[in-house]
């Protein structure tokens, strides 16, 4: 993901501006093949490094308590990521198509295609992490003592998203779903 951030003087007051990296009121679409659940946490957790009040985000107005508002995103994810996993243990085995709707109940039904996409980069972390495991497009868990990392089938999944036709600007999917 190559979001950029930069924090800045703005009339006296310290404002951190993210660009599409936070958005007032919706969740980023995390997209494979750059979009990577992994890293955008991992981007959020150095924004904690600047000094500031304010987050100026890509999309909406000026939102307080910046620190707190990242804090939240930041749960929002891995709140997400559990549901995630809680849902996978229910199904046994899944598909994107099946998982989408279990772990968005929470999303209108239209957002559900960019739901999914973001699901595929949760699950893409997930497996980086060793925690599931993937064969011709079914999702399972894998059992603790089991877990190890599989940087083929990582490779070929984002291989696989890269050639995903998608006929729209990437970074203004941002009204999706978290
Ligand atoms: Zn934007």
């Amino acid at each position: 993901m190559r979001r950029t951030a930069c924090a800045t003087s703005w009339s006296g007051e310290q404002l951190l501006i993210t660009g599409d990296h936070v958005l007032e009121g919706v969740s980023p679409v995390i997209l494979p093949p750059d979009g990577n659940m992994a890293d955008y946490l991992n981007s959020i957790d150095k924004l904690f490094a600047y000094d500031f009040e304010r987050i100026a985000p890509g999309h909406g107005d000026l939102m307080d308590r910046g620190k707190d508002v990242l804090r939240a995103l930041r749960a929002h994810r891995l709140a997400r990521e559990a549901k995630v996993l809680s849902s996978m243990a229910r199904l046994t085995e899944a598909t994107l198509d099946t998982l989408t709707p279990v772990v968005y109940d929470d999303v209108p039904a239209d957002r559900h295609q960019w739901a999914r996409l973001t699901l595929e980069a949760h699950l893409i972390k997930l497996l980086r992490e060793g925690r599931v495991r993937e064969l011709n497009g079914i999702w399972r868990l894998r059992p603790p003592d089991q877990a190890e990392g599989a940087p083929c089938r990582i490779a070929a999944l984002v291989e696989r998203a890269a050639r995903r036709p998608l006929g729209i600007a990437r970074h203004h999917l941002a009204a999706a779903a978290g």
